[in-house]
């Protein structure tokens, strides 16, 4: 059997990974040249960093991430509404990792072209479009010849061209109206240098973690974003969700003012990063089906979803694991193509929506909406129990419960 992947963001990597640990040829098609590692900060949670160890990746990510170790949520003014332990820290088998999206590519990348060839990655090929028939499916490419195999799977992003292809009516992806800013800079640690802090709910947050060690040994690389309601949701996007637009910050020191947080002086943190990027917060409606006869779709492709949780990039290391065990067991590939699909559909079908109202975050929502100016005990405003309840629940829906992961 031979796969075409379309796609080498961290979906299509992880899929031709998984598809040469079970013996099935691949081959990727990108339309980028993959010279730079593009990108900010991403995490990797226990449930991802499982199947990465698997691949045998566990030491590559120690080289370039940070194991995170403890999960903050504040009050947008700064009183603390609840902590919890992360990855071994929480005993969990596997370690929460954060790290630069460029390296975590850079990374399977590397792998990708030890273990299938050099040859594996074909850059500059932007898929166009695809036919199939009863024997198998030939891709086309703005660039060079067509290619035909047994099977194409779609790993081309919220843009999806495969997609636009299978849904023609669907359109831009859709926007709640938050706007969001990011960077990354070198700055002072903070905390033990292992933790995420977020501060503030969807109409206001400010997000900060360590990706990566930094020039002394007293900084880190550090990822910052703020994210601020500025549309109506479902308005169309201002622009297209481009995740390289740059920006100037000098305009960000008025939203940087809305938080007070105690951990580090986010402002000026904000102020020092060179490269600012700046997106609206867009995803997509579930699907009702990813699977056309030979085609599928997997990651942000099949499921672009808001950025809460951390669950963008493992929900696709996830869907990779489930594809290549379905080609292993199906002589059809349009058999295991629909069977992939019959897992995976539902359940991340079910982490967009829950991330619409704000995945785990939602516990920081609710505690702004009951006490908008701030308190002095947490007890006072939400019972821990309610707020266990909320960030237990998403972790068993996403796959990321400890005892899920455990097994
Ligand atoms: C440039 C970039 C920067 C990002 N930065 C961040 C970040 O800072 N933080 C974060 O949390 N998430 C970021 N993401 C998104 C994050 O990587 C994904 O949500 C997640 O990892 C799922 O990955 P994916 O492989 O499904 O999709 P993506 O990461 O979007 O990868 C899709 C790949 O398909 C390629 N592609 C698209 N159309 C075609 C076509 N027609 N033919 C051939 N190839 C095509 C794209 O160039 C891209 O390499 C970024 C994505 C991209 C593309």
């Amino acid at each position: 059997m031979r796969i075409i992947i379309v796609g080498a963001g961290i979906g299509g990597l992880t899929t031709a990974l998984r598809l040469h640990h079970q013996g099935i040829d691949c081959e990727i098609y990108e339309q980028g040249d993959l010279v730079r590692e593009l990108g900010v900060g991403i995490n990797a949670l226990p449930h991802a960093v499982k199947e990465l160890t698997e691949l045998g990746l566990l030491e590559r990510l120690d080289e370039v991430a940070i194991r995170t170790h403890e999960l903050v949520y504040l009050h947008r003014l700064g009183p603390e509404i609840m902590r919890r332990p992360c990855g071994l820290a929480a005993g969990f088998t596997w370690p929460q990792f954060s790290v630069h999206r460029g390296r975590l590519q850079g990374v399977l990348l590397r792998a990708v072209r030890e273990r299938l060839g050099e040859d594996a990655v074909h850059t500059s090929r932007r898929l166009t479009g695809f036919e199939q028939d009863a024997d198998g499916v030939e891709a086309r490419f703005a660039e060079g010849e067509p290619v035909r195999a047994d099977a194409l799977v779609a790993a081309d992003g919220i843009h999806s061209a495969v997609r636009a292809t299978l849904f023609p009516g669907e359109g831009a992806p859709r926007w709640n109206g938050v706007m969001m800013w990011r960077g990354a800079v070198d700055w002072p640690r903070y905390g033990d240098g292992h933790q995420m802090v977020i501060a503030g709910g969807t109409a206001a947050k400010l997000v900060l973690y360590p990706i990566a060690e930094g020039k002394t040994p007293q900084t880190r690389l550090t990822n910052w974003a703020i994210g601020v309601l500025s549309g109506r949701p479902g308005d169309p996007p201002p622009q297209r969700q481009d995740w390289s637009r740059r920006v100037d910050p000098s305009g960000l020191a008025e939203l940087a003012a809305r938080f007070g947080i105690p951990v580090t002086d986010h402002a000026a943190m904000i102020a020092a990063t060179a490269d600012v990027f700046e997106f609206p917060m867009c995803d997509r409606d579930p699907l009702p089906y990813w699977t056309k006869g030979r085609v599928t779709l997997l990651g942000d492709a099949a499921h672009p979803m808001y950025p809460m949780g951390s669950n963008g990039a493992g929900q696709a290391i996830l869907d990779a694991t489930s594809l290549s065990i379905h080609l292993t067991q199906h002589e059809d590939p349009a058999d295991a193509l629909l069977a992939y699909q019959d897992e995976r559909l539902p359940v991340t079908s079910e982490v967009v929506r829950r991330n619409r109202v704000g995945g785990p975050e939602n516990v920081i929502d609710e505690v702004e909406r009951r006490a908008p100016d701030g308190f002095s005990r947490i007890e006072d405003v939400m019972d821990p129990a309610e707020m266990e309840a909320i960030v237990a629940g998403y972790a068993k829906v996403t796959g990321a419960s400890r005892e899920q992961v455990n097994r």
